[in-house]
């Protein structure tokens, strides 16, 4: 299964989220915003050191709507120059509103099917760690953040998630 991680870096939780991941050898994708990239260039270099992939999320976070074709994939296009060459793309809010989709030929796009939700603000963590759980198959697709908006569900949630993983026998591969 594949574990991956949006909106990062962020110079505390992304090294903590990899220092969970290598208790268990797992690896993980990193949708990143460029704005961050560019803020934390060395976090880009260990992300791939420590031999996990870098995925696009935008250079804003933009959510698309509102805005034209071109001016998404310029989002793209700047998001590209601050990470490692790579296919995968992650729209923001997991929606994609350009017209053509063929303007993104030459990317993967990566949505999920386990959906943490570490995001909210009011989470029932335990609730979660059993949808977590019971959603999970293989080859599934699960996100968390490596955000300040989402470290106190994501400091929950993973370690435990992480142990069942490991428990069930899955591999957790990078994309
Ligand atoms: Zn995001």
């Amino acid at each position: 299964m594949y574990l991956t991680f949006d909106d990062g870096p962020h110079p505390q939780i992304t090294p903590w989220v990899m220092n969970q991941l290598d208790k268990y050898g797992a690896k993980g994708t990193f949708f990143v915003v460029g704005d961050n990239a560019e803020r934390y260039p060395e976090l880009i270099e260990e992300i791939t050191e420590r031999g996990h992939s870098i995925g696009n999320h935008t250079q804003h976070h933009v959510k698309g709507w509102g805005m034209t074709d071109a001016a998404y994939i310029e989002e793209i296009k700047l998001c590209d120059k601050r990470i490692p060459e790579n296919r995968l793309f992650r729209p923001p809010f997991g929606r994609i509103n350009i017209k053509s989709i063929k303007q993104l030929a030459d990317y993967e796009i990566i949505m999920w099917d386990v959906l943490s939700r570490d995001y909210l603000k009011r989470l029932d963590t335990h609730a979660a760690q059993r949808r977590i759980r019971n959603r999970t198959v293989d080859g599934s697709i699960a996100v968390f953040h490596d955000s300040e908006k989402a470290e106190k569900n994501l400091k929950m949630l993973l370690p435990n998630y992480l142990s069942f993983l490991n428990e069930q026998g899955y591999k957790m591969e990078k994309l």
